[in-house]
């Protein structure tokens, strides 16, 4: 499907356009009107035409004679010249002496060619290139004037290279759901007769780059409509009004084209929430919430207009906007399991060339947690270090370094670790791998490196889960504790001193453990009582508190608690493994990265 973008060109070519114009109405024009009007004769032929009683209207000025022929239909001038008898001479050729022949041009004629020509062509020009564009567009613009607050919709000409759902991998339950709109928009008469009303509105909600523009064009690629693109953002004006009259007009557009899809990306920046009795509110935003309620309001279920909407902000929506008759079907679509991990980066590799013996399975079980966009941008990655090393297709090497430059950035390549520092590294990341190892429950270790990363990261252990994991038991969280807190535990263990090496393993793993007691209901003193409120699901999952200040400071102890214990846990299985932590993390230093087998065979082989 081809997208017709607004045209930045046009604007360009019609400001060149009138620029010549005016250029030539000065080269050419002027010139013209003033030779027409005066031409230029030497005193003989002054002194001819007079003999010949060829004068109509003569005016004799300071420095020139300005004169016509005697059917007034050219005016002469010619230089004066001492000529004593001239006077006469006219009177007897019947010249009739005036000081008006010179109208330069009338002022009224000279005012319209050089103030209303102008304009008239600039409106002219303007309305016929806003015209034509609106029709290549299949709507108005609003970048030429006369076109403000006109919507800035864009339309996905139909065209067969369209994107379809097969485009779209994974995702499954949301194709499912939405293949029924697509047979509705085949055949909206099956609908009809039974009396079944299709949604009018349909909300895609899901993470960042989970693939929800994608499912929208889709739908429409399968069913053969235009699709009218916009973003919430895009309505957000300076002038108050100016959004709703864009509303406005993107549904009228959207009714003429119909059976068709209006899909408005981040509809969280128009429909959140009003805040009512507060002063200082977004008149301009409410008052384009409102309109676009009373647009879906204003148009029958069955028109065939549906409206597709796509929010990572669910929860910040107004209610108006959820409720029946309006955006009442609901499609998650969530960040990919392993499965769809695996068929996305399939995907996305029919367009690179790829070696053989490339195991999207490895790669997929290491991405876990990456979306779709993310995932794209892993095999992209790969194909661009492919090129740097001058290969000719994409290796398996490829797609594993370019999970860990989306994961933890770039290598640095001109590491400043001293020897001290590298050994600490070391420890660190053994201590994080060992633990995890030592402990039943923890995902095997895939690699462990200690090459500087250019997010910060002096080194890291990658675990990877075996296959998708949805439940969690307690043990396995408190273990993940303990892994976390293995590398401060190495450092204590093997120097007797601590680093600021560990602060992000101590963000997460106090993040987990007030999680275990706040959300998951993991401690006996709280029972299942929820004590934190997720304000959003899909970025970042920021919390706050529900709770009283008396229970805040019980679950601050017992979170200090619960990460202490299991501190305490990972320093024991260090001490006792000491031996195998030396070899591990000497024959680390030597290596800088080695991998999970590796690290099993010196972990397994007897002492
Ligand atoms: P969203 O609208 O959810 O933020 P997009 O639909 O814009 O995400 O997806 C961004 C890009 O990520 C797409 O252009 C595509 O290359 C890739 N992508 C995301 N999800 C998928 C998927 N399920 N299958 C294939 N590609 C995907
Ligand atoms: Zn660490």
């Amino acid at each position: 499907m081809k997208e017709v973008k607004t045209p930045k060109k046009p604007l360009a070519i019609y400001y060149t356009i009138v620029l010549l114009l005016i250029l030539l109405l000065n080269v050419v024009l002027v010139p013209w009107m003033n030779e027409r009007q005066i031409k230029e004769v030497d005193y003989g032929t002054f002194m001819s035409m007079t003999e010949e009683k060829n004068i109509g209207k003569v005016d004799i000025e300071s420095n020139q004679i300005i004169f016509t022929d005697k059917d007034n239909t050219q005016v002469y001038k010619t230089g004066l010249m001492d000529d004593s008898g001239l006077t006469e001479r006219l009177y007897t050729a019947g010249a009739e002496f005036s000081s008006e022949i010179v109208e330069q041009g009338s002022p009224v004629l000279s005012f319209l060619i050089w103030f209303v020509l102008p304009i008239i062509l600039f409106t002219a020009l303007g309305n016929y290139m806003n015209k034509k564009l609106m029709d290549k567009m299949g709507g108005p613009n609003s970048m030429m004037f006369g076109g403000m607050g006109k919507s800035n919709a864009k339309v996905y000409v139909q065209s067969t290279e369209g994107i379809h759902f097969s485009d779209v991998a994974g995702e499954d339950e949301a194709k499912e759901n939405l293949q029924e709109i697509v047979d509705y928009l085949h055949d909206p008469s099956k609908y009809k007769d039974i009396g079944a009303q299709m949604p009018k509105g349909i909300l895609l909600v899901g993470p960042p780059g989970t693939g929800k523009t994608m499912l929208a064009k889709a739908v429409a690629g399968e069913s053969n409509v235009p699709f009218f693109s916009m973003s919430g953002s895009e309505f957000v004006e300076m002038f108050v009004g100016m959004g709703a009259s864009k509303v406005r007009d993107l549904f009228k557009q959207a009714k003429e084209k119909a059976p068709c899809i209006v899909f408005i990306d981040e509809i969280d920046a128009i429909g959140q929430k009003r805040n009512s009795g507060q002063y200082g509110g977004n008149d301009e935003r409410e008052q384009t919430l409102n309109q676009l309620l009373t647009e879906m309001d204003g148009f029958e279920g069955n028109n065939g207009v549906i409206i597709l909407a796509a929010t990572n902000r669910p929860e910040s929506l107004d209610p108006a906007l959820t409720r029946p008759g309006r955006f009442d079907r609901r499609v998650p679509v969530e960040l990919p399991d392993l499965k769809g991990r695996e068929e996305i980066l399939k995907v996305h590799a029919k367009k690179v060339a790829l070696a053989p013996g490339v195991d999207f399975s490895v790669v997929a079980r290491m991405a876990s947690g990456a979306s779709g966009a993310e995932l794209a941008n892993i095999v992209n990655e790969a194909a661009l270090r492919a090129v740097r090393a001058g290969r000719k297709s994409v290796t398996q090497a490829d797609l594993e370094e370019s999970i860990e430059v989306v994961i933890a950035g770039y290598q640095k390549k001109n590491s400043i670790l001293t020897d001290k520092e590298k050994c600490i590294v070391a420890y660190h990341e053994i201590g994080h791998a060992l633990v995890a190892a030592k402990q039943t429950h923890s995902a095997p270790v895939q690699k462990i490196t200690i090459i500087p990363r250019t997010s910060g990261a002096l080194g890291y252990t990658m675990q990877v889960e075996e296959g998708n994991h949805y439940l969690m038991d307690k043990t396995e969280l408190e273990n993940k504790i303990a892994t976390l807190t293995g590398g401060r535990a190495a450092e204590e263990v093997v120097f007797g001193s601590i680093t600021t090496g560990a602060s992000n393993d101590i963000e997460q793993a106090t993040k987990l453990a007030r999680a275990m007691l706040t959300r998951y209901g993991m401690s006996d003193d709280f029972d299942m009582v929820a004590l934190e409120t997720v304000n959003n699901q899909y970025l970042g999952g920021d919390t706050s508190l529900a709770c009283s200040a008396q229970t805040q400071r019980e679950i601050d102890q017992k979170v200090v608690a619960l990460v202490k214990a299991q501190h305490q846990k990972a320093i024991q299985i260090l001490t006792d493994n000491r031996e195998k932590l030396d070899e591990l993390a000497k024959y680390l230093y030597q290596k800088e990265t080695i991998t999970g087998d590796e690290f099993m065979e010196i972990l397994d082989s007897p002492q």
